[in-house]
């Protein structure tokens, strides 16, 4: 989920500073890294994808010496006028998680937005998707400036850029610091990129004048955010909610119903996700019956996984580990992994707890939506007349 109001380490205690670094990998990435852990420090790389995809070796020799990997888009676009020029931002987020996200261990994905530019359109747009969303906690800013690149243009030399961070840094006396690592949008300024060198100048400085250092995850809000789980409500193409009923099952909600329709949903990597109940029981297709979807496993093993298949606008298609899509029987109305194909399976909204969903689609995208499902049909008897 991400907040209105950007993270920062202003809660955090005097004298502590979070390290962080931007706009990577880069050919300083890695001696950064490792500089700062032969120092103890724990920093959190906030990397780009267009250069993640060129440099996963750094990325993975970065992770492996303990430091967080986070998201700062695909092509680090200004996201508020990105998304009023019609830009993808959830795209550019999905995109840089495809490299990332097997570093986070936790699965949650920090995120940074370039330049800290933020509006409350880019928070709503990134939280309506459930892909975006889920286990994402953003926008992470920053309290003491990454003026460093700045320097570097204009040539100052790194005594001085250091002599500005001490000062920042002491003015302050917390908060999250912001370097940069790598320097996007200005390539001509990377091969002058010295904070590398600044960065071996002021940790000792820091250190002799009593700083510690915390990693981004230690701040509390944000480890608190981190650890909440996302809950979410499926509605099927009808327009009624699944429910939980009181055998366990899982059915659509009957009128004036007060059935919790309540679902909290975990990634649980490979495109897999488990969803589960109130009381922390999970959704199974368990042994027998029928393949009935219950609410009844007290863990997840791979007959709690489903694969979300995403269709446009958190639409999407569940098939369980049997192989099957789920679907509602038409006469009890009750969820079950019984659909052979695609085309069998129920195709569900699931819409994060508090978010409206996508305004109606245009006539013209409605349009062409059923053009497409005609050719569909269209190809299938095709190819029975040709049999
Ligand atoms: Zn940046």
């Amino acid at each position: 989920m991400y907040r209105e109001e950007p993270y920062t380490g202003k809660e955090l205690p005097y004298k502590s500073l979070c390290l962080t670094y931007d706009d990577g990998p880069g050919k300083d990435t890695y001696e950064i890294a490792r500089f700062l852990f032969d120092e103890n420090i724990q920093a959190t790389f906030f990397v780009v994808g267009k250069y993640a995809i060129e440099n996963e070796e750094t990325l993975e020799k970065v992770a492996r010496l303990g430091h967080i990997i986070g998201n700062h888009t695909y092509e680090h676009p200004d996201m508020p006028y990105y998304l009023s020029r019609n830009g993808d931002i959830q795209n550019q987020v999905l995109r840089t998680d495809a490299l990332i996200k097997k570093y986070n261990k936790k699965n949650t994905i920090y995120f940074r937005s370039p330049y800290g530019k933020w509006s409350k359109e880019v928070a709503n747009n990134l939280n309506l998707n459930l892909l975006t969303n889920i286990d994402h906690v953003g926008p992470i800013n920053w309290d003491i400036a990454g003026i460093d690149c700045f320097y570097w243009k204009k040539d100052v030399s790194i005594e001085k850029t250091a002599e500005k961070y001490l000062n920042d840094i002491e003015e302050k006396g917390r908060g999250i610091v912001v370097m940069h690592d790598e320097i996007a949008d200005m390539n001509f300024l990377q091969p002058k990129n010295k904070t590398l060198e600044l960065t071996r100048q002021i940790i000792p400085k820091l250190k002799a004048k009593g700083y510690k250092f915390v990693r981004l995850d230690e701040i509390q809000s944000i480890k608190e955010d981190a650890a909440k789980k996302l809950t979410v409500t499926l509605k099927t193409t009808f327009g009624k909610y699944l429910c939980i009923a009181g055998d366990s099952t899982i059915k659509v909600e009957q009128k004036n119903s007060n059935l919790n329709r309540e679902f909290y949903i975990e990634d649980m990597l490979t495109g897999c996700f488990a969803l589960s109940g109130a009381d922390g029981r999970f959704l199974s297709i368990g042994a027998g019956e029928g393949n009935v979807v219950k609410l009844n496993a007290k863990q997840v093993t791979s007959t709690e996984k489903f694969d979300l298949v995403p269709l446009r606008s958190n639409k999407f298609l569940l098939r369980a580990d049997n192989g099957h899509f789920l679907q509602i029987q038409k006469e009890s109305g009750i969820l079950t992994a019984t659909a052979a194909y695609m085309r069998g399976g129920e195709i569900f909204t699931i819409l994060p707890i508090g978010l409206k969903e996508r305004e109606k689609f245009s006539l013209k995208e409605e349009i062409k939506s059923l053009q497409r499902q005609l050719l569909y049909v269209k190809s299938k008897v095709k190819e029975r007349i040709s049999r």
